[in-house]
């Protein structure tokens, strides 16, 4: 299914300065007009426009609220995550346009932004759907200076950030991308997940060295995966949501830094630019230039990304800019920039798959029940041969040796796999040679995915015989060293009040 990225734009509240006010009009909340300043104008190539236009799926006005902007935002793309699509919401903008507002929110409950109303929508919503059995987990990182870090780790508390262990890449066969040193956390409920972004935005407060004084110069990435099966069938998912605050995006020129500050920003800008890069890759590619290779692996943050930028996922921008004369290059670069890609559309489908052990387990009963059927069959003696003869020859009638109409394996092995994912409810064949030939299907896909499971198992063995041993290993430490019973859970150390970006207040009672 084809997924169009859908680019939404929100306007920063001015400082009141009438006269530094950016000038231009909103048509239909989807079309932003600007009205070019005379400075502008001259520093383009057609200096004769005065005014630029650029559309949007949605234009957010400087009145919107948080909870306008996450109904329109967000709702549909949390809606089709729950469904088993992997989801991406990105903002970008130059700092202090509104990303991490947007976002994250401000201090109170009210103007929380997207990501704590996503964990409220998320809870509510799995509440609802009660023939699917959902869990749900969450990893928080950051990306500074092309690395990227766990905002999770409790020990990041301790040391600084030069110290800490950065997350490791792996990519395997299939160009899946693995991490290392990435903690996962399971969650049950929205207020476990709110205290783990809270913890998340609270180290990476603490981690500010003077290297690292502002978020302004670093990613962050906060993943909501969850895994769904269906109660009343064999099949599951998984579906990873990314929330992406990104980085600064103005030009190095005008940020005048030096020596380290120049080194961060440079950093920055090349991943920054790294993801304009494989934006205009892809832009090109889809309007059929020849382009084999799209230059993901030029920065940390697009590999990461890179199933959201141009692979299996619905993909959500939202930029962000601020309504004054002052910063009307960044925002015209920004505006640019999203238009773009609002060109892109990602091929998108359901990470589903089918629960093997079910799979196997149902099928061993209706192995029993059909011996039994037999059994009883022939002991009623219902069957002579000569009865099973009239039963052939009735169904060589039915059925054609051959239907005349050549059918390609592919399409057979698409056929069988629809069904046995219960898409299509019936196979249906037109001749004894298409029967066959979907036993032979059947029996192939089910070699590949016993393999599958198996090759999944030894893996699940081999982390378990892990921990198994840090286990025993902790249970030796631990005699000889006297511990406190009853000691507290992590994520509870982190009360909210002490979380100095962020402080929600409690939610209020409904
Ligand atoms: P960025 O993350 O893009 O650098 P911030 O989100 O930190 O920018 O915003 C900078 C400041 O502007 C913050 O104090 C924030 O609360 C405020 N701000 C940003 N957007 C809005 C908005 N739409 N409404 C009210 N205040 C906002
Ligand atoms: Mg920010």
């Amino acid at each position: 299914m084809k997924s169009q990225f859908e680019v939404f734009l929100r306007l920063k509240p001015s400082n009141n300065q009438s006269q530094n006010a950016m000038q231009y009009q909103i048509y239909q909340n989807k079309k932003l007009q600007v009205l070019l300043p005379k400075h502008v104008k001259f520093g383009m190539i057609n200096n004769s426009r005065d005014n630029l236009d650029f559309n949007f799926t949605h234009v957010f006005d400087q009145k919107s609220s948080q909870e306008h902007v996450f109904t329109n935002v967000t709702t549909p793309v949390i809606n089709s995550f729950l469904d088993g699509y992997n989801a991406t919401i990105f903002a970008y903008g130059q700092t202090g346009s509104g990303k991490t507002y947007t976002m994250s929110g401000a201090e109170t409950w009210q103007l929380r932004g997207i990501i704590p109303r996503a964990l409220s929508y998320i809870f509510d919503e799995i509440d609802k759907r009660t023939k699917f059995e959902y869990k749900i987990y969450i990893s928080f990182m950051e990306i500074y200076n092309e690395n990227a870090y766990d905002l999770l780790e409790k020990r990041h508390l301790e040391t600084p950030l030069e110290q800490w262990n950065k997350i490791a890449l792996f990519e395997d066969d299939q160009n899946n991308i693995h991490l290392k040193n990435l903690s996962i956390h399971q969650c049950n409920n929205e207020q476990e997940g709110i205290d783990l972004l809270m913890m998340g935005n609270f180290i990476r407060q603490v981690s500010s060295t003077p290297m690292n004084q502002s978020s302004s110069r670093s990613h962050c990435i906060f993943t909501v995966t969850l895994e769904g099966c269906d109660t009343t069938s064999e099949t599951c998912f998984v579906s990873k949501l990314h929330l992406v605050d990104l980085a600064g995006s103005e030009r190095i020129s005008k940020s005048q830094v030096e020596g380290n500050l120049l080194n961060e920003a440079k950093y920055i800008n090349l991943s920054l630019t790294y993801l304009e890069q494989v934006i205009i890759a892809l832009n090109e590619r889809m309007k059929g230039a020849n382009r084999q290779h799209i230059p993901y692996r030029n920065s940390l943050m697009t590999t990461l990304l890179k199933d959201s930028l141009g692979g299996n996922c619905k993909t959500v921008m939202i930029a962000t800019i601020s309504s004054e004369n002052d910063n009307i290059e960044e925002s015209l670069s920004t505006l640019r920039f999203s238009q773009r890609v609002g060109q892109l559309e990602n091929e998108i489908r359901r990470n589903e798959k089918v629960d093997l052990e079910a799979v196997v387990k149902r099928l061993e009963q209706e192995k029993l029940a059909l011996i039994r059927e037999l059994e009883q069959y022939q002991r009623g003696g219902t069957s002579t041969s000569s009865n099973k003869k009239i039963q052939q020859q009735q169904q060589q009638n039915l059925l054609p040796q051959s239907s005349g109409i050549p059918i390609s394996q592919k399409e057979i092995q698409e056929k069988v796999e629809l069904y046995l994912n219960e898409r299509i409810p019936l196979l249906d064949v037109k001749s004894i040679e298409e029967t066959q030939k979907c036993f032979e299907a059947m029996k192939d896909l089910y070699n590949t995915r016993m393999k599958e499971y198996v090759t999944e198992l030894t893996f699940i063995s081999e982390k378990l015989q892990k921990y198994d041993e840090i286990l025993t290993r902790k249970k030796e430490q631990s005699s000889f060293l006297e511990q406190k019973e009853n000691s507290s859970p992590e994520i509870e150390v982190y009360r909210r009040n002490e979380s100095p970006q962020i402080q929600f207040k409690k939610r209020p009672n409904q």
